[in-house]
């Protein structure tokens, strides 16, 4: 049994972990914190949750609930994220990151803890978009450098603070990896005015924010004569909310190490 404790039980992505977790019968939940100046320190995760009591009382902070857990899962903001993995190095915990956003600065600081925690950090834990990830770098070998016009296009809800998402860079790395080339140099996250036509190997990014979409991505291989594209929908938060459960299962019994949700699923030997 995975004993898990939830940062952030008050968000939107904390609410659903609560309840995945407390509906999986191989994880425990074991502690819940939302912010330290919070009104909710002290009240029933379940009940924030929508669960009904489930006898976990929200806490202010990770050392609180320290001998408590085996594994923390994170989806709030890169400060916040940071600040708990050096807490879960100090006290050997094992970690799952959900949270996006991160700049080049804290994806390095991230990224220097893989030989200390097992770590699992995807910027989508969906079952369906790792496995987009999958037929992305199918579709970009047999077709990216014969003349296809590479875009993704992402939507998500108004209150979503980065952008593109974390997914789009995800799906347009693995395009870019499969083509030898790279974002940095063949991304194009802006188009506006006279900006002339586009060149044969960049890859376009284009951001739509509206409403309550949970998340959606397209890539699209555009040529003449025909268009192929790779949409994913994701129609409710559950789906990351069970990836994530499944990925701190998963990284219970592993060693230090950065693993992602390819990892996870079983994909990395056939990469
Ligand atoms: P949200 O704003 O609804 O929730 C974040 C929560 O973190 C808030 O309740 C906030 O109070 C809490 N928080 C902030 N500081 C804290 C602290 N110091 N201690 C405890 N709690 C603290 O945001 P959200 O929509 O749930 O998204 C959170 C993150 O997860 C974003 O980066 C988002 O992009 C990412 N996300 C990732 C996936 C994935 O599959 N990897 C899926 C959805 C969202």
């Amino acid at each position: 049994m995975t004993r898990i404790a939830i940062v952030g039980v008050a968000g939107r992505m904390g609410r659903q972990l609560v309840a995945a977790v407390h509906q999986d019968p191989d994880a425990t939940l074991a502690a819940g914190l939302v912010k330290p100046d919070s009104s909710l320190v002290g009240v029933d995760i379940g009940e924030l949750a929508g669960q009904g009591r489930l006898g976990v009382a929200a806490v202010a902070t990770l050392e609180e609930a320290i001998d408590s857990f085996d594994v923390l899962i994170d989806f709030t903001t890169p400060q916040v994220t940071l600040a708990n993995l050096a807490v879960c190095a100090e006290h050997g915990k094992r970690i799952v990151i959900g949270t996006t956003g991160l700049d080049h600065e804290q994806l390095a600081e991230l990224d220097a803890y893989r030989d200390r925690v097992p770590m699992v950090f995807a910027p989508n834990m969906s079952v369906g978009v790792n496995l987009s990830l999958k037929l992305l770098e199918t579709a970009a070998r047999a077709l990216g450098d014969e003349g296809y016009d590479i875009e993704v296009i992402e939507a998500h809800h108004r209150h979503k603070v980065d952008a593109p998402s974390g997914t789009a860079l995800k799906m347009g790395e693995v395009v870019a990896e499969s083509l030898g080339r790279t974002l940095k140099e063949h991304g194009v996250f802006a188009r506006e005015g006279q900006c002339g036509p586009r060149t044969d190997k960049e890859i376009g990014f284009a951001t739509v924010r509206a409403g309550d979409i949970v998340g959606e991505h397209t890539v699209m291989f555009a040529t003449e004569g025909e268009r192929i594209e790779i949409t994913h929908k994701a129609s409710s938060r559950m789906t990351f909310a069970k990836g994530a459960v499944r990925a701190a299962r998963w990284v219970a019994d592993r060693d230090a190490g950065r693993y992602d949700m390819q990892d996870v699923l079983g994909f990395t030997d056939s990469r």
